[in-house]
């Protein structure tokens, strides 16, 4: 495993890690869930992702008895949560000092630890002042409930005017932003963050859905399959936002198969291509894996071997591919 620097933090984060969005409490069972845990952790995952929205907590509930059950030392590894979507009544959401703190105890109950390594802001609030938020993420590192904090999918200039508050209020700012980013979403990492990378203090990332949801193993090259996320129940949110993608499916779809023609030629499979790509990009300091069998997760670990074969010739082919 490869281990980078949280940004300009002293964390060492493993290069790739292992979220439970979809999965954990939902689309797989616990044993499952405690499977590709334990494979992660031996390949050398140290980062472990979740949230208070994953499954509406339950996910958190089966990672914490995981982690009591498997008994690893607290300093192998990291955990996180994410504060905004709890709950439908009024204090139950968004950024307010109550929320992010009433969360964050909930958090630490249902994953049974003292504390988290990561806590994200799961996306801006408008309806709280930035600074009320800076704030409170800053009592909760005081306290030692939470290591580090950041955002996630927050634009450029929210995440500069919650740094600026915080270096005006000599608070801790945010160490870390958890953006989407693959072969097929790109801009906001590649282009609107580029002036946060470039800062004294610098942004680390923790990037998701490196495969674009599973459309970047070819998977729903012919259709949507069985037992695939998007044809889980639950998952007609995502379908309409496939459809509505102003890339289109279709277009999408040709530009997944020519990076397929690509992957061939180098003899991997195309999701560890994929992942492989995101880490090309010295910016991304881990990638978030995700995985509804332990085979998924073992193909997809293997990424890093592949690593070395994204010479320069390679990046130009695939950058042709998806700019058809
Ligand atoms: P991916 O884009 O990698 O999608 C993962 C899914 O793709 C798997 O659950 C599986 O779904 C399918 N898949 C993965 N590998 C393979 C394979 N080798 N062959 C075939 N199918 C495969 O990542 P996620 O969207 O799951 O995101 C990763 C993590 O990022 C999440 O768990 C979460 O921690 C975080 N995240 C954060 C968000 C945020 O707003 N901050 C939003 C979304 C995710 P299936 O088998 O069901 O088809």
């Amino acid at each position: 495993m490869e281990y980078r620097r949280l940004g300009h933090s002293g964390l060492q984060v493993s290069a790739l890690s292992f979220g439970s969005w979809v999965t954990f409490g939902s689309q797989i069972g616990d044993d499952t869930a405690e499977s590709c845990m334990r494979m992660a952790y031996e390949r050398g995952v140290n980062f472990f992702d979740n949230a208070e929205a994953y499954s509406d907590g339950k996910s958190e509930e089966v990672m914490g008895r995981i982690l009591k059950k498997l008994g690893w030392r607290r300093d192998t590894f990291l955990v996180s949560s994410k504060v905004f979507w709890g709950g439908k009544l009024p204090n139950q959401s968004g950024l307010s000092r109550k929320h992010v703190m009433e969360a964050c105890h909930a958090a630490l109950r249902r994953l049974q630890v003292d504390y988290l390594d990561l806590y994200f802001c799961h996306r801006p609030d408008p309806h709280t002042p930035i600074e009320e938020t800076v704030r409170a993420m800053n009592t909760l590192i005081e306290q030692g409930k939470v290591l580090y904090w950041g955002t996630s999918e927050w634009s450029a200039r929210e995440i500069q005017e919650a740094k600026g508050i915080a270096s005006r209020l000599n608070l801790i700012g945010p160490t870390m932003e958890q953006p989407q980013y693959n072969l097929l979403h790109r801009d906001r990492v590649e282009s609107e963050y580029d002036p946060l990378f470039k800062s004294a203090d610098g942004l680390g990332t923790t990037i998701w859905s490196p495969l674009a949801s599973g459309f970047l193993t070819g998977k729903y090259n012919k259709g949507i399959p069985e037992g695939s996320r998007l044809a889980q129940k639950n998952m007609q949110w995502l379908r309409d936002m496939v459809e509505k993608d102003p890339d289109g499916w279709d277009r999408k779809l040709s530009k997944i198969k020519a990076l397929g023609g690509i992957a061939d030629g180098l003899g991997v499979s195309l999701a560890q291509m994929s992942i492989a790509w995101c880490l090309t990009n010295p910016h991304v300091s881990t990638v978030i894996l995700g995985a509804s069998r332990p085979e998924q997760l073992e193909e997809n670990l293997s990424s890093l071997d592949v690593l070395p074969k994204l010479d320069s010739e390679i990046k130009a082919a695939i950058e042709e591919a998806v700019s058809e």
